[in-house]
């Protein structure tokens, strides 16, 4: 069985309810964090996950609000980690991962000389294992494989989505995407697709040019439920909502996504968990 919880299922514009784009799965074992946006180490606490639990972190892109709290991830889980020579974290991301990853560090470069110096047990700075890709199969250990293929959110590329599978069960997750054939063929027959969705119906109506242009390179709920459909995936789950969605308005997304979907669909709250068993 692998086991989805949904982090954080805001957006870019702050949200009191809702954390930046994140998304936890737990696989036999193994905890993969895909995307680490706003408020990331904040909802996983709820559940009793800390940054020394992870067993790699997964980026989907570059965007700043699946990234925002990579700092936070890089740092806290260097702290956090007593035993001695802690192992690296492996970071899978698009090229440019390596970038960002090493700029997140420079930024924190006084707080890791601080504590260098103050710490004896602390020798050496956080640890970290990046690769870059945009296709092929990228992790296989532990009775955990994972292939990643290209997505398409232009300008901004390259981008990726995941596929976990584990025990018979296969989750995707697709990241920000208008469809596009590789998801089509990465999403073939999983039992989860992990879709993050944008009510163009609501953008579209909105006075600011910049915030209408969001509309051309996510999907829509309907274009998402449409990919799910394609590429015959059991359970559509939904996140990364734009905008959030308002209490008591699940139900009609559930609808919009529905038209075009007959599979269990599944959205929510941060928090939400989804538990995804293998076809039998
Ligand atoms: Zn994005
Ligand atoms: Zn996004």
């Amino acid at each position: 069985m692998i086991e989805i919880t949904l982090l954080g299922t805001g957006s870019p514009i702050p949200d009191p309810n809702r954390a930046g784009p994140s998304t936890l799965v737990r696989a036999d074992g193994q905890l993969f964090l895909v995307d680490c946006g706003r408020g990331v180490l904040q909802r996983a606490a709820a559940i009793d996950v800390g940054a020394n639990g992870l067993t790699a972190l997964l980026l989907t892109h570059l965007h700043s609000d699946h990234i925002a709290d990579l700092g936070d991830v890089l740092i806290t889980r260097w702290v956090t980690t007593f035993g001695p020579d802690p192992a690296a974290l492996p970071i899978i991301g698009p090229p440019g991962t390596s970038d960002v990853v090493e700029a997140t560090l420079t930024a924190f470069g006084h707080d890791i000389g601080y504590r260098l110096a103050h710490h004896a047990d602390l020798t050496a700075p956080p640890a970290v294992e990046v690769g870059e890709h945009t296709e092929g199969v990228v992790w296989d250990r532990g009775g955990v494989a994972i292939r990643v293929a290209p997505t398409d959110h232009r300008p901004v590329a390259p981008t990726i989505g995941f596929r976990i599978e584990s025990g018979g069960a296969a989750v995707v997750l697709a990241g920000d995407t208008v469809p596009c054939d590789s998801l089509d063929e990465l999403a073939r027959d999983a039992d989860a697709l992990v879709h993050t969705v944008l009510r163009k119906d609501i953008v579209e109506l909105l006075p600011q040019q910049r915030i209408k242009d969001i509309c051309d390179y996510h999907s829509s709920v309907q274009e998402a439920a449409a990919t799910a459909t394609r590429a015959g995936v059991r359970t559509l789950i939904l996140t990364h909502y734009v905008p959030g969605i308002a209490p008591g308005q699940e139900e009609q997304w559930r609808a919009l996504a529905a038209a075009e979907f007959d599979g269990r669909i599944e959205l929510g709250d941060d928090l939400h968990r989804v538990e995804i068993a293998p076809r039998s």
